[in-house]
């Protein structure tokens, strides 16, 4: 008889452990792998678990521990890399290792569906159908057609039929006689050998010299990761393209990480005209069939270049040979709940694993990033001019303290962009507050209309009309009288993209205004229609928030106009400067990308600000040089290591009773020292929200050891926390938002 095996299990559910059971009952299985998955009985449900290890001893009796169901797999679903990348986060950002997986998996698989990958209806000949004669059929010469092209290639797709002129007509009947049948096409090509050419489906540019100089520093067998400091349309996007050029020429597959708006059918558009190869697209347009067939497309080897959020940095390839994250600064690239991980960071997780480059591409580096840079951990490559011809876009600031202005707009700023669209160009005005106006108050009393659930105001929207709460989705009528003294003197104050486009059509009446914020895209494909009709070229206004920041090549677009910069100077949130300085550089960047000069207008009430007046007239580079040294003299990220450990409750009390003794259990672990400091608990920047009160407990670390050595005990006990079930509690390790 053969020795009692064990599987250890990740189980999805709130613990940070693993667990033990035996074999299915009847099991024939004889090999077990780490990766597969199975059914199993938990509590009173049925869930799917993933196995992690095999053990051959177990210290439970035996009579404590359940057979599984039903194995899933007869392959490794995951492979061993991907495994291990999962283990390692699951220890990194302190989260259950179930947890970790169900993340990792696309929902179908995670569901328990089969992982099979499925192919395209195609057409052959019966046998009925070979039995014809050639000159067969006479009465039908269109279907006798369709037959001799089958005859010659033995099976085509719908598509390439309707190419060589068959209709669908031909097909049924054809069908119908029994002369032909469909069945299922698997495009595997996991076994082509991609050559340099035969990869390529239009010839690469020519590279500048500072793209060549970046292009050249890449070296493809070993780890390192490259921060690619870019100026908008200084050409990253093709050098990323020539360095996955070398790595299909390898016969490898490329990962490319974007954000969450990033993945636009310009951008796709640009590898499918390049790359003669599969090519799987990992986006939140997918519905989840789609994304399975992605995800296993590239698990087979199948796709050799993969584009997707956040979450495709958990694709299975059996041959990477590069990742690549553009816009690694976006914010987009780390998960705010549940599992809260960075996919920048694990990219260089995974890429060190799999001894491979990682490119880090923006025009605005992350704090970290740069400090990784000038600290020679990462290679700096730099691309400081505008590639084709477009030249960098002039900048002006507009101060508008003690002015008077015209519909929240500088006269100056006006006149420029009437002078714009006379000369046949759009415009760019950024305003990064959608709906009608952010606050609603009274002119008799002062009373203001806020969520009754949140700590903060509501935000006036009038298509429809409504008020609505943008951080727990509240919404209700907006009332006619004031709620406190009754006064019908409601006023809505300040500016949002409903307002501005109302009153530049008021402005401009013969122009077309373009709305682009989240509400105007959230129907299928009203972003594309949107995107259509500028790229017609016609003069227009874009209203818009930092949608419009992300990715666009506006080629006629030559003024950007910044309505509201001053947000960002007095967030806050740590990172509200550099989030400041990287949208606003984001957002001039989208001024003069072709062969037309753009300018940028900035309007602010603090134009004597030193971080206004150290980004608009040294750049972002200068400017984030600065904000490092605050970061280094107030002893914050990347000069120390943080995490969170967050806690919220209707009844506040119970938040902070939890985190005092989160903190209790914390410093008897480790004490308060040089190295390791506990602030708190105190109240978040947004105290209340949805209807509970949210606290936080702030642990800066002088490394990262000491942080997991810390957080890893602590979870453990935090998890067996009687106070710790009235509160919903979170661990977020490396925090990207402190409200
Ligand atoms: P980025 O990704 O840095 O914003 P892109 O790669 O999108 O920049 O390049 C901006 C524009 O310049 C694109 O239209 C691109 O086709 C063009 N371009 C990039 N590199 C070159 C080159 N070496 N020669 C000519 N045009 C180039
Ligand atoms: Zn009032
Ligand atoms: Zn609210």
């Amino acid at each position: 008889m053969a020795a009692q095996i064990y599987l250890k299990l990740a189980v999805p559910g709130p613990l940070r452990r693993h667990f033990v059971y035996l074999p299915p009952i009847e099991s024939t299985q004889t090999q077990w792998l780490p990766g597969q998955r199975l059914r199993v009985s938990f509590g009173n449900r049925e869930l799917i678990a993933i196995l992690v290890e095999v053990l051959d001893h177990c210290d439970l009796p035996g009579k404590q521990l359940k057979p599984a169901l039903q194995v899933l797999d007869d392959k490794a679903l995951l492979p061993p890399d991907l495994m291990d990348l999962c283990a390692w986060a699951a220890k990194y950002y302190q989260c259950p290792p179930g947890e970790v997986y169900s993340t990792a998996l696309p929902a179908l698989l995670r569901q328990g569906e089969l992982a099979t990958l499925k192919g395209e209806p195609f057409w052959r000949l019966s046998t009925e159908g070979k039995g014809i004669p050639e000159n067969g059929l006479r009465q039908a010469p269109k279907q006798a057609a369709a037959l001799n092209i089958l005859r010659e290639h033995s099976s085509l797709s719908p598509r390439a039929l309707k190419d060589s002129g068959v209709g669908t007509a031909s097909l049924k009947s054809l069908e119908q006689k029994g002369l032909i049948e469909r069945f299922e096409h698997i495009a595997d090509s996991s076994l082509t050998r991609y050559t340099r050419e035969s990869a390529m489906a239009e010839s690469a540019l020519q590279l500048n010299d500072e793209q060549q100089l970046a292009f050249d520093a890449i070296s493809y067998d070993i780890y390192q990761t490259y921060l690619l400091e870019g100026i908008t349309g200084s050409g990253k996007t093709e050098v990323y393209l020539q360095a996955i050029g070398e790595v299909l020429a390898a016969n490898k597959q490329a990962l490319v990480l974007i954000p969450e708006i990033g993945l636009t059918p310009q951008t796709l558009g640009r590898f499918q005209r390049r790359f003669n190869v599969p090519i799987a697209a990992l986006h939140s347009g997918l519905n989840d069939k789609e994304r399975l067939q992605a995800w296993l497309q590239a698990a087979c080897g199948h796709a050799r270049i993969i584009i997707g959020t956040r979450s495709a940095i958990f694709t299975a390839m059996p041959n990477p040979g590069i990742i690549i994250v553009d816009e690694e600064h976006d914010t987009s690239f780390k998960q705010q709940d549940g599992f809260r991980y960075s996919a920048r960071d694990l990219a260089a997780v995974r890429a060190s694993h799999h001894r491979i480059p990682l490119i880090l591409g923006t025009a605005t580096p992350s704090l970290e990033s740069l400090n990784n840079a000038i600290g020679k951990r990462y290679e700096h490559l730099q691309l400081k001019k505008r590639a084709a011809n477009a030249k960098a876009p002039s900048v002006k600031l507009l101060d508008i303290r003690g002015q008077k202005l015209i519909q929240g707009y500088a006269p100056e700023l006006i006149e420029a962009i009437r002078q714009e669209l006379t000369a046949k160009n759009q415009v760019l005005v950024f305003l990064n507050r959608r709906g009608f106006a952010p606050t609603l108050m009274c002119h008799d009393c002062g009373w203001q209309a806020l969520c009754p659930h949140c700590d903060t105001r509501l935000t006036v929207h009038q298509q429809p009309r409504r008020l609505h709460c943008h951080h727990c989705d509240y919404q209700r009528h907006q009332p006619k009288q004031c709620q406190a003294c009754f006064s019908h003197e409601l006023q809505a104050l300040g500016l949002g993209t409903e307002r501005s486009e109302e009153d530049l059509q008021t402005l401009f009446p013969s122009v077309r205004v373009l709305r682009i914020d989240r509400d105007t895209t959230r129907r299928k494909n009203a972003m594309n229609n949107l995107v259509a009709e500028i790229n017609t070229g016609q003069p227009c206004i874009l209203v818009g928030t930092q949608m419009l920041a992300k990715g666009h090549h506006f080629p006629d677009v030559t003024l950007v106009a910044i309505i509201d910069a001053d947000g960002g100077l007095f967030s806050a949130d740590f990172r509200g400067p550099e989030r400041m300085g990287q949208l606003i550089t984001q957002v001039a960047g989208r001024a003069g990308r072709a062969s037309k000069q753009g300018q940028v207008l900035l309007q602010s009430h603090h134009i004597d600000h030193p971080m206004i007046q150290s980004l608009m007239h040294e750049g972002y580079h200068r400017f984030a040089r600065h904000l490092l040294r605050e970061r280094q003299v107030a002893n914050m990220p990347p000069f120390c290591y943080l995490a969170l450990v967050k806690a919220e409750a209707v009844d506040g009390r119970l938040a902070t009773d939890f985190l005092s003794q989160a903190r209790s259990i914390a410093e008897a672990l480790y004490p308060c020292n040089a190295q390791l400091q506990y602030l708190g608990p105190l109240p978040s920047i947004m105290e209340r929200r949805g209807g509970r009160f949210r606290f936080q407990l702030q642990i800066n670390a002088a490394n990262r050891g000491l942080l997991r050595a810390l957080l890893e005990p602590l979870s453990l006990q935090l998890e067996k926390l009687p106070a710790g079930r009235k509160v919903r509690w979170a661990i977020d390790v490396d925090p990207q938002d402190m409200s």
